[in-house]
């Protein structure tokens, strides 16, 4: 496996496998990686002649008073992962090549990235589609990777994609859960004992959702009140969002229909969890 910090060293391997009629897959992470990443890594490496995965804590996605600061590094760790799995390629750039003083281009994705998780993170999906397009400019996949985790994520790189055309085929894979439910998350680190065990709430609540859907219930507000009845039941779990949508727009629906994404947000101590499902009617 080839270690590559350097953004024009990346491209030019990039270009070379290209030019050989080899596939690229691609897999942009944050690090701290644990199983979901894995998953992606996985189908990258099975599907595709070259794997490459990025480690790269892009600064532009974090708030001012957000975690950028103690976000979990461990790059020796994700390298020994990424070696295990067969990965071609680890790409980690500095911030400072990433983004050079003189940065003044960003992408914004209007309308999908003001609504769920970007109304207490108003900048957070300019951050992301931005990294998003340049990683994607200096790795030139054929297939790049997603976990549906990060639903909202997904949609606005989708649509940045089609938008822009980029050409690449985006690839969304299921959300990786621990034993109790809990999507694997690297911010799940941040938990204490007790916040672990209290988070796998919103997994459950999510999946009472869904079996109540399956039951029949077509109103999304009572759906909506399932959830949060449950998870209110946790005291140190405090809610910041419970939304029902469609899956394309990430509008809020009154019926359940097929497709509907729910999507349910809430800090536990200091930390933000994010959870989802996918409701399909019986
Ligand atoms: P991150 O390092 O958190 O930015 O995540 C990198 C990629 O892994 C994103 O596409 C995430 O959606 C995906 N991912 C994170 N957690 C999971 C999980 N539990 N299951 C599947 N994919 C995940």
């Amino acid at each position: 496996m080839k270690v590559v910090r350097r953004i024009e060293e990346m491209r030019g391997l990039a270009r070379r496998a290209k030019l050989k009629g080899l596939s690229i897959g691609f897999v942009p992470t944050m690090g701290a990686l644990h199983a979901g990443h894995v998953s992606l890594i996985r189908a990258c490496r099975k599907e595709n002649d070259l794997a490459v995965v990025s480690v790269f804590v892009n600064p532009v996605q974090f708030g001012p008073r957000e975690d950028f600061q103690k976000y979990p590094r461990d790059l020796k760790r994700d390298a020994r992962i990424c070696r295990r799995e067969g990965v071609d390629i680890l790409f980690c750039p500095d911030a400072s090549s990433m983004y050079a003083a003189s940065h003044r281009t960003f992408i914004t994705v209007e309308g999908l990235s003001e609504v769920l998780c970007g109304i207490p993170r108003p900048s957070h999906f300019k951050g992301v589609a931005t990294v998003v397009g340049k990683l994607l400019n200096i790795v030139l996949p054929d297939i790049v990777y997603f976990g549906q985790k990060d639903a909202q994520q997904s949609v606005v790189v989708r649509r940045m994609a089609e938008d822009l055309n980029f050409p690449v085929r985006i690839k969304v894979m299921p959300t990786v859960r621990e034993r109790d439910g809990l999507a694997m998350s690297s911010r799940n680190l941040y938990l204490g004992r007790e916040e672990r065990q209290d988070a796998s709430i919103l997994y459950k609540a999510l999946d009472a959702a869904n079996q109540a859907v399956k039951r029949g219930e077509r109103k999304a507000s009572r759906v909506r009140n399932l959830i949060r009845g449950i998870i209110q039941k946790k005291r140190s779990v405090k809610i910041d969002y419970i939304e029902v949508v469609d899956m394309q727009e990430l509008r809020p629906l009154d019926k359940i229909r097929n497709d509907t994404l729910i999507a349910v947000a809430a800090r536990i101590g200091k930390t933000r969890l994010i959870d989802n499902i996918i409701l399909k009617r019986a």
